[in-house]
């Protein structure tokens, strides 16, 4: 892309390829959506998204407890880059990586187009208040904890 183009550009409005590391971590508005637990039928291999959330989100900050060291510490830790292209369905719809990576606009309530996290907490976007942790429910009950998204 020309310079003088992708200087009229906000990083958010980049292709996602584009983005150096800090843009890349901007990206994300903190929602946790990814931080839940997901069941998959063996036979029809579908995905079901669970209101169980992993042991090291944080539901007071709404962060992870353990982000540099993410994926050595939790095995099904979902690396949003090496699923973006083959499995998006293992990212939430309203995720800003699955968005742009599909070439498709933010949500109006992104902090970063927004300016701030409150209507995205105010929309229930993000996860908080709304999870449990893993630490409360055997791996054998997720399936009471099923959810699905109202972005489908
Ligand atoms: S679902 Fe996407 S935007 Fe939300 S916390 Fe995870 S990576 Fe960030
Ligand atoms: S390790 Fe951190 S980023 Fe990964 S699922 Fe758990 S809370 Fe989320």
């Amino acid at each position: 892309m020309p310079d003088s183009l992708k200087a009229r550009k906000k990083f958010w409005e980049l292709p996602i390829g584009e983005l150096n590391d800090t843009e890349w971590e901007m990206l994300c508005d903190g929602c946790g959506r990814c931080c839940l637990k997901k069941l998959v039928d063996n036979e029809s291999g579908k995905l079901f998204w669970t209101r169980v959330a992993c042991r090291y989100f944080d539901q007071e900050t709404n962060n992870c407890q353990c982000y540099k060291e993410r994926s050595a510490v939790v095995a099904d830790c979902v690396d949003v880059k090496k699923v973006l292209e083959d499995m998006p369905d293992w990212i939430p719809p309203t995720c800003a990586y699955r968005l742009r990576s599909q070439n498709k606009p933010l949500f109006k309530w992104h902090p970063l187009l927004h300016g701030s996290s409150e209507i995205m907490q105010n929309l229930g976007i993000s996860i908080k208040d709304k999870c449990i942790s893993e630490e409360y429910v055997h791996a054998d009950g997720y399936h009471e904890h099923v959810i699905r998204w109202v972005e489908d």
